[in-house]
């Protein structure tokens, strides 16, 4: 493998924090040190913002060709690269080898969307209404954009904020998680390697996140912020970004419903769940977190599922076999263990699971639990872990209602093979977005993002491009 950067990278070099001060990044499957990393001061982040200030009116005009030209050598330096990230993603956040590789083939996917997008930015030109005069409406980049991305998805999580940003003629500061840092360094060497010019994207992975964030969200230099993780993170963030009036985009937690009804194809029911709950060992904000079954497939639903649950292959993400992998650190491991409790303690009945696995790092059995009884944590708090939660429900009404009984709206699963109860759940289900009879929803070519407390603006698609392009309105007299 190449060399893996571990410094700050500031105005297209790589650098020591200030002070030199470095932090630990550990193998969650053994707890072991894999590497230090620069720990960017308050100081470093304004400076990695100096350098995004200066490189924003260079990067804005230069040719939307040249702008998709690095996005798609990046995508392509990507996939030269694919068994060194994936090697990576898996030694720091723990998933399974063969999931790491999805992640680079999905994350790799929006610098090549992005790419496609540069060089269709439109405007418009009409003519007024009452018939003098035109209106030309032009679309700039907001300017420089401040990205923080959380530890779950290191790869696909950057890709997702610096392909329409770097597309549409943004700089970007960004801070990856400091649980997960490596991956996105390695990922920001690779755009160094596509030709992204000095400046244009500075990285400042830190410890103290808040320190970090507080001074560059407040410079009034900065003109978009974008977000991915929790919903208290982000709500505390959109009140800074508000001092200083700033654009947002914030990709915040998931409580998705998974509705089974008795019409469903059931062995497609099953195989999609097991994805939609099992991915990334639970650790997404798409991960199904409440499953609800209709009362006539129900058994039939659990058992098969157990059965496949059975099948889960628990070890460390880079042994041959491993379908589940430890979760990212120890208050993972308590928080899952804690909400199978507390259900248990409410009178769900425990299927499978329900127990720490006894080996070295932070693993927890994969665990099934059906009857889970109103009034359970588990139902409205996001899971992050391998645990199913099962409830049973008699009427599509029911299923609808119970789906929507939640501050969240991010993500929804719903198996049937009723194509009009389909529609009637597409218009009806408070949800960003649905997998209808399919478990992950995830793509590059459409809009990401959720209703509620899931968050605010869409990554993917062309409406990912418009969160990082205001418009400029020019009326002019008649020719
Ligand atoms: P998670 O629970 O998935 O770790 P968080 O919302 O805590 O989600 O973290 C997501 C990202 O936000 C990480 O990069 C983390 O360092 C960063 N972060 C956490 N707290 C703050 C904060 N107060 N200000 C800015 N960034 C923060």
């Amino acid at each position: 493998m190449d060399a893996v950067p571990t410094g700050l990278f500031i105005g297209g070099s790589w650098r020591p924090a200030s002070g030199g001060a470095t932090f630990p990044v550990r193998d969650p499957s053994t707890g072991a040190v894999l590497a230090r990393v620069a720990d960017a001061t308050p100081e470093d982040g304004i400076a990695a913002l100096d350098a995004a200030v200066a490189a924003q009116e260079g990067w804005a005009s230069t040719a939307p060709r040249e702008r998709s030209d690095v996005l798609r050598r990046a995508f392509d330096l990507v996939h030269e690269h694919e068994d060194d990230l994936a090697a990576l993603m898996t030694l720091e956040m723990g998933k399974p080898l063969a999931e790491s590789r999805g992640e680079v083939a999905y994350g790799g996917e929006f610098l090549r969307w992005f790419s496609e997008e540069a060089v269709r930015i439109g405007g418009d030109y009409r003519t007024n209404p009452e018939g003098t005069g035109r209106g030309i409406v032009l679309r700039r980049p907001v300017g420089p954009v401040y990205a923080i991305t959380p530890w779950n998805f290191p790869l696909a999580m950057a890709t997702r904020k610096l392909g329409p940003a770097l597309a549409a003629g943004c700089t970007v500061v960004l801070k990856p998680a400091d649980l997960t840092p490596l991956t996105t360094l390695f990922l920001v060497e690779l755009l160094r390697r596509a030709g992204l010019p000095d400046g244009v994207l500075n990285v400042v992975p830190s410890r103290d996140a808040k320190a970090l964030s507080e001074p560059i969200i407040a410079d009034h230099r900065l003109r978009k912020l974008t977000f991915t993780g929790s919903t208290p993170v982000g709500s505390a963030l959109l009140k800074q970004a508000a001092d200083n009036v700033l654009r947002t985009s914030m990709e915040l937690g998931g409580n998705a419903p998974l509705l089974v009804f008795d019409d469903a194809d059931l062995d497609e029911a099953v195989a999609a769940a097991m994805q939609a709950k099992f991915r990334n060992v639970g650790e997404a904000c798409t991960a199904a977190n409440r499953f609800f079954v209709q009362e006539g497939i129900a058994d039939a639903f659990t058992a098969a599922l157990t059965a496949k649950v059975g099948e889960l292959r628990v070890g460390r993400g880079t042994e041959d076999g491993t379908t589940l992998g430890p979760l990212i650190d120890d208050r993972a491991v308590d928080k899952a263990a804690g909400l199978v409790d507390d259900a248990v303690e409410r009178g769900a009945r425990l299927v499978t699971g329900g127990q720490r696995v006894d080996r070295p790092g932070t693993f927890y059995a994969p665990t099934v639990l059906d009857d889970v009884q109103p009034g359970s944590d588990i139902l409205t708090t996001e899971i992050f872990g391998p645990v199913v939660s099962i409830t049973r429900f008699a009427t599509e009404d029911e299923g609808i209602r119970l789906a929507n009984d939640t501050e969240y709206g991010l993500v929804a699963y719903a198996f049937t093979t009723d194509f009009r109860r389909g529609q009637r759940l597409a218009e009806r289900l408070e949800t960003g977005m649905l997998g209808l009879n399919t478990g992950v929803v995830s793509n590059a070519a459409f809009p990401f993002g959720g209703v509620k407390s899931s968050g605010l603006g869409r990554e993917g698609s062309h409406e990912g491009l418009e969160e990082y392009l205001e418009s400029v309105y020019v009326l002019t007299p008649d020719p």
